[in-house]
């Protein structure tokens, strides 16, 4: 069963294809400046890469030239696109209108439609692509949620303190991101632990990237988030402020004679580790600056630091205890210094990291990075949000 997953942006299209009975990706590749200038489509199997410049209006362009990729007699991988059994599609937030991975027919497109203004930059290409991918080619389509594995948090961990009527007219709440994430690595991490005899029902797990979040995992399931209504709540990221007290937005656009629009905007791409430091969202840039003494960078660094220890901190009171801690993303899988800073000190809530195996994990495989004697795991996991879709699109399928 082939699987082809696609992550529309507003001007690009990243896809996969995968073969779900080994999960190996048969080919990738991405579209870039969709409806824009220098529009092009990098095409990467077999270990070589294949670029094609040409103009594309719309994602329905851009999924036409994927599919011409696809089945093309040079460096095509299918005959015709009769073979992929289903498209799996990333969408960003899911409101309340749907829980789970959903198999998209026009009543649920309608309900995904009603949806789209909660994430106006990320949900309307989801859309454009799904349409496209509808009309173009013969089979099941299912919308796996960034939002969905956080959906079982309870109300009192998912609500804001604002009167209930308006959060049921207005469905403003925490929903949480990089649930395909956190999901996965969870998965993996209960895997590994129930095999090797360890406890695996208390899991924090810390996706840190040019986003970053943690979740509470407690029995498989996540019972809270960092991130909220939108991707700006929780920690401080490379360009998010993270959380700031709502009275403060409103002086500060006062101060900075902005609309809310523009502070919006600010706290979303000018704050955090590029807005505190002056030097780059960049971890590693920002890690070069404080080798070169600059204080600024690396008080950035320390609230990320901070924070995160904080996070795993309340969600180990709001689990009842900690079995494991997983890190994950681009910072979490290649940062061992922030692995060790992190962890540093929490002997009394049972976490151990042996110092050597932290800083030598190689790269790409999950590692086990604590102690012999640490109560509690401490695993770095590559996260795999595509298979995670491919195998959320597979399980919807195969229920039809
Ligand atoms: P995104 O959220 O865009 O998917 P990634 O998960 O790819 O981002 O993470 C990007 C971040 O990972 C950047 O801040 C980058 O500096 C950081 N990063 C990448 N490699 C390393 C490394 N070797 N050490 C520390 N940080 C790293």
């Amino acid at each position: 069963m082939k699987i082809l997953v696609v992550n529309a942006g507003s001007s690009s299209l990243k896809y996969q294809l995968i073969e779900m009975d080994n999960e190996e990706v048969i080919c990738k590749g991405t579209v870039e400046c969709i409806g824009i200038d220098g529009s092009k489509i990098t095409h990467k199997v077999n270990g070589k890469e294949y670029e094609i410049e040409k103009p594309l209006a719309n994602h329905t362009d851009a999924f036409n030239l994927v599919m011409e990729c696809l089945t093309n007699s040079k460096y095509g991988s299918i005959s015709s696109p009769k073979e992929i059994s289903a498209i799996g599609h990333r969408v960003v937030h899911s409101g309340e209108e749907f829980d789970r991975s959903t198999y998209i027919d026009e009543k649920a497109m309608k309900k995904l439609e009603s949806v789209a203004h909660l994430a106006p930059l990320h949900n309307p290409p989801s859309l454009a692509c799904l349409k496209s991918c509808m009309s173009l080619v013969d089979c099941p389509n299912v919308a796996v949620f960034d939002t969905g594995f956080h959906s079982t948090m309870p109300d009192m961990a998912k609500l804001y303190g604002i009167p209930y009527e308006d959060y049921q007219a207005s469905k403003i709440r925490k929903y949480g991101f990089h649930g395909t994430s956190h999901k996965f690595v969870s998965q993996e991490a209960i895997k590994y632990l129930s095999a090797n005899g360890y406890a695996s029902d208390k899991i924090v797990t810390c996706h840190l990237g040019n986003g970053s979040s943690i979740s509470a995992v407690k029995g498989g399931k996540c019972v809270d988030t960092s991130m909220g209504m939108t991707p700006l709540e929780g920690l401080i990221m490379g360009t998010r402020s993270g959380n700031i007290d709502p009275a403060a937005v409103e002086m500060l656009a006062k101060f900075k004679k902005m609309t809310m629009e523009e502070i919006t905007i600010y706290l979303n791409k000018k704050s955090g580790f590029l807005g505190v430091s002056g030097v780059s969202s960049d971890f590693r840039k920002l890690c070069e600056a404080i080798d070169a003494g600059n204080e600024r960078a690396k008080l950035a660094y320390d609230m990320f630091n901070y924070q995160i220890r904080k996070f795993i901190g309340s969600y180990t009171v709001a689990m009842g205890g900690l079995d494991s801690i997983v890190f994950t993303g681009g910072i979490g899988e290649n940062g061992s210094l922030i692995r060790s800073t992190v962890t540093k000190d929490l002997e009394f809530l049972g976490v151990k990291v042996d110092k050597e195996l932290n800083v030598n994990a190689p790269r790409g495989t999950m590692v086990d990075i604590s102690a012999k004697d640490s109560k509690v795991r401490v695993l770095v996991i590559p996260t795999n949000e595509e298979l995670v879709i491919a195998r959320d699109t597979k399980e919807v399928v195969s229920a039809l």
